[in-house]
């Protein structure tokens, strides 16, 4: 096992250092990177996520590449356009919700520039709105952005997603509503969302992220969890294995992590990652190893919940 820390470019969901652990099985390598402040309940399908990966690996792939977005963090329209100019995407994330609502448009109006006419513009508000918040925001984003794609959790709650939902032309996409759910496999996001977004790691893993997919019967959206490119891999196995991918996928967050622990960081090439069948092997965790006990006893106490879940196959268990 290695412990590892990462600066962060810029500050991202509020953090400026990534941190997490590698380990190894017979069947490759796996991440375990719960943020700091997930609890161990909330942890168990983050470490069922890592064992699968070392362990059991993943189920054939039925595409060999993947398209995916850039992300848009909260920057002036300036840097916003570099970011999307050089990405090589013909997708942007945006996050919003987080600044003024002129700032957002500002920013959105820089992303279509960069992108042209072709390109598709979708937002991520982390459920900051209420309700009527949402619809103006939303009008008006969609506006400044010459069209949106869909908006990313506008709200917290499903009742919420559905009010927006029709009151906008816009489509909704549901990502905490999923995921933080207590059972990911019965959320009733129909109605309430036309796209989900779904997270390998918080829904423990490929094979349980493929039962929730098919479950929530909507088209599908794959994003990390700011992973490194062993967690990443993990990801592009999903995205890999949906049987139907009409989206670009979230999984180009690398470049939001000042290093790799891998020489083979899954990097996109003109907006499409490859698909690499198992995790690459981290050769330079020698620069990130931070030697944390504090993330090792996390390990041991999540892993000893896990196994006391009552069920043999934990890439199958419940969340907490
Ligand atoms: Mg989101």
């Amino acid at each position: 096992m290695h412990v590892y820390s990462i600066p962060m470019r810029a500050r991202f969901r509020g953090i400026t250092q990534r941190t997490g652990l590698l380990l190894e099985g017979p069947a490759g390598w796996g991440e375990f990177c719960p943020f700091e402040e997930y609890d161990d309940d909330e942890s168990m399908s983050w470490l069922a996520c890592a064992l699968e990966a070392a362990h059991d690996g993943w189920p054939a792939p039925v595409r060999s590449r993947i398209p995916v977005n850039c992300t848009v963090p909260v920057v002036s329209p300036e840097k916003a356009h570099e970011i999307v100019a050089k990405s090589g995407c013909s997708t942007a994330k945006v996050k919003v919700a987080e600044s003024t609502s002129a700032a957002d448009c500002a920013r959105l109006e820089a992303v279509r520039d960069a992108l042209g006419p072709q390109g598709f513009v979708r937002v991520d508000a982390n459920m900051m709105w209420d309700v009527d918040t949402a619809v103006a925001a939303i009008k008006a984003m969609d506006k400044a952005a010459g069209g949106l794609q869909y908006v990313e959790q506008p709200c917290h709650t499903l009742e919420e997603l559905a009010d927006v939902r029709k009151r906008v032309n816009v489509p909704i996409a549901a990502d905490e509503s999923i995921r933080k759910a207590d059972d990911p496999l019965k959320v009733a996001v129909s109605g309430a969302a036309d796209i989900a977004v779904i997270k390998v790691a918080p829904l423990g893993g490929v094979r349980k992220a493929l039962e929730v997919a098919e479950a929530c019967g909507l088209p599908c959206v794959v994003s990390s969890a700011l992973e490194t490119s062993v967690g990443m891999a993990a990801g592009i196995a999903l995205a890999a294995a949906l049987p139907q991918l009409d989206y670009a996928c979230g999984l180009a967050t690398l470049q939001l992590l000042d290093g790799d622990v891998t020489s083979d960081s899954l990097t996109p090439v003109n907006g499409f990652l490859p698909v690499v069948g198992k995790a690459p092997v981290p050769d330079r965790i020698a620069e990130f190893e931070s030697g944390d006990e504090a993330w090792v006893e996390r390990y041991r106490r999540v892993e000893a919940k896990l196994r006391a879940w009552p069920c043999s196959d934990p890439a199958r268990s419940p969340r907490g």
